[in-house]
């Protein structure tokens, strides 16, 4: 492992660079700018100060840019939810769950209660305490964030921070909706979105647990991406006629035990139910604004599951990257700076980003 000469950096810079926004929209919304750091005095009991060198950037991000989610981002916003870096600084009490040097990881879930029903059954996004990183309080896209201590993941040594960053949400999402799916070695899964940022992994963790995966998605290199990483089967959505009948031939003419969708369009979720078989489970991963039309018939019939899955508990994120630490998963993802921001959310609202984008947040 390569280590980043800036782990061993640990003094607190008096200003922080961040990537903001004042009013949702598009890309031109964001501004990079300094602003005043944190110091160590002002932090709460239970806080620390995170010294963020990489942040992934995930679909979701630009739903909180665009503002097309039921309920509206905290504005201004600082977005971000992938983040990977180094505790600088400490709150009072905090050292009773990370030191300063340690490596930490940001997750979707900044905080939650810890104390209600589902938090107890470790089903925190379930509590309505719970804040959203990068939605409900500022997230990632800076140099330095203020975060709960006892809800950072540290991360394994001998994984790059660089790795690290995509598996935080991206890795830990799919990883866990693919538990939610209730599948046995040798079993089907059609993977939507397998040349995105949550598919690719997926593909990846469903390989490791012994299913067999086809991918859907389209264009050339998320195609090569998609077999690569061990797609048997690979259908281009936008050139494939009859997606649902070339998944049954696929699988022996009755179709996929079950489809995890990581695609942000509606289509993908509609689709799904012609293609799965009898008993089969559609898991929601995707997060279009949108309704899914349902043969309440249909659904009996084929007695088939639908089941919604968010982000994964902390131990799934302990999981999801050990697996990554010992190199059965990888994070394939470009990388770019901060400041390249807005250029990364048009790329990615034009679908031509294959696999993940990482941002080194002092470039
Ligand atoms: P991404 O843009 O990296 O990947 C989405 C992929 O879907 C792209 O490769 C795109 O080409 C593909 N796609 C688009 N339409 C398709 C279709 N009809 N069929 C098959 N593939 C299609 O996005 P991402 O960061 O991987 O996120 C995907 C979605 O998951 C977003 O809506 C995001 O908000 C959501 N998400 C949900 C959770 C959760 O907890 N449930 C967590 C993270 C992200
Ligand atoms: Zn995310």
């Amino acid at each position: 492992m390569v280590q980043d000469p800036r782990e061993t950096q640990l003094e607190l810079a008096p200003k922080n660079r961040v990537a903001i926004f004042y009013e949702n929209g598009g890309p031109d919304k964001i501004s990079i700018k300094d602003i005043d750091n944190v110091k160590q005095s002002e932090l709460n009991p239970g806080e620390v100060l995170v010294r963020v060198l990489f942040t992934g950037v995930c679909h979701s991000d630009l739903h909180a840019l665009q503002g097309d989610w039921p309920f509206p981002p905290k504005l201004p916003l600082i977005g971000g939810h992938e983040g990977a870096g180094i505790v600088v600084a400490l709150g009072q009490g905090a050292s009773e769950y990370v030191q300063v040097g340690d490596r930490v990881g940001i997750k979707w879930i900044a905080d939650a209660c810890l104390n209600c029903e589902y938090c107890r059954l470790s089903h925190e996004i379930n509590c309505p305490q719970y804040k959203p990183s990068g939605y409900a309080v500022d997230g990632t896209f800076q140099q330095y964030v203020r975060h709960t201590a006892r809800y950072l993941t540290k991360i394994p040594d001998g994984l790059e921070l660089s790795q690290a960053a995509s598996i935080l949400c991206a890795g830990v999402t799919i990883y866990r909706a693919l538990k939610e799916a209730s599948l046995q070695p040798g079993n089907w899964v059609v993977i939507p979105g397998s040349g995105g940022g949550l598919g690719h992994l997926g593909v990846q963790y469903a390989r490791n647990a012994g299913l067999r995966v086809i991918g859907i998605d389209t264009g050339s290199e998320k195609q090569t991406m998609s077999q690569q990483l061990g797609c048997e089967v690979f259908i281009d959505f936008k050139t494939t006629s009859d997606v649902a009948t070339a998944i049954k031939d696929a699988t022996g003419g009755i179709g996929a035990h079950a489809a995890v969708v990581a695609a942000a369009s509606p289509a993908a979720y509609e689709l799904a139910l012609d293609y799965i078989r009898p008993r089969g489970t559609l898991v929601i991963v995707g997060m279009p604004n949108s309704i899914l039309p349902v043969s309440i018939f249909k659904t009996v019939l084929m007695t088939h599951k639908i089941v919604g899955s968010a982000v994964g508990n902390r131990q799934d994120a302990v999981e999801a990257l050990e697996i990554a630490a010992r190199g059965m998963v990888k994070v394939h993802f470009t990388l770019k700076g901060l400041s390249d921001l807005p250029s990364v959310f048009e790329d990615m609202i034009q679908g031509r980003i294959a696999g993940r984008i990482v941002l080194d947040v002092d470039k």
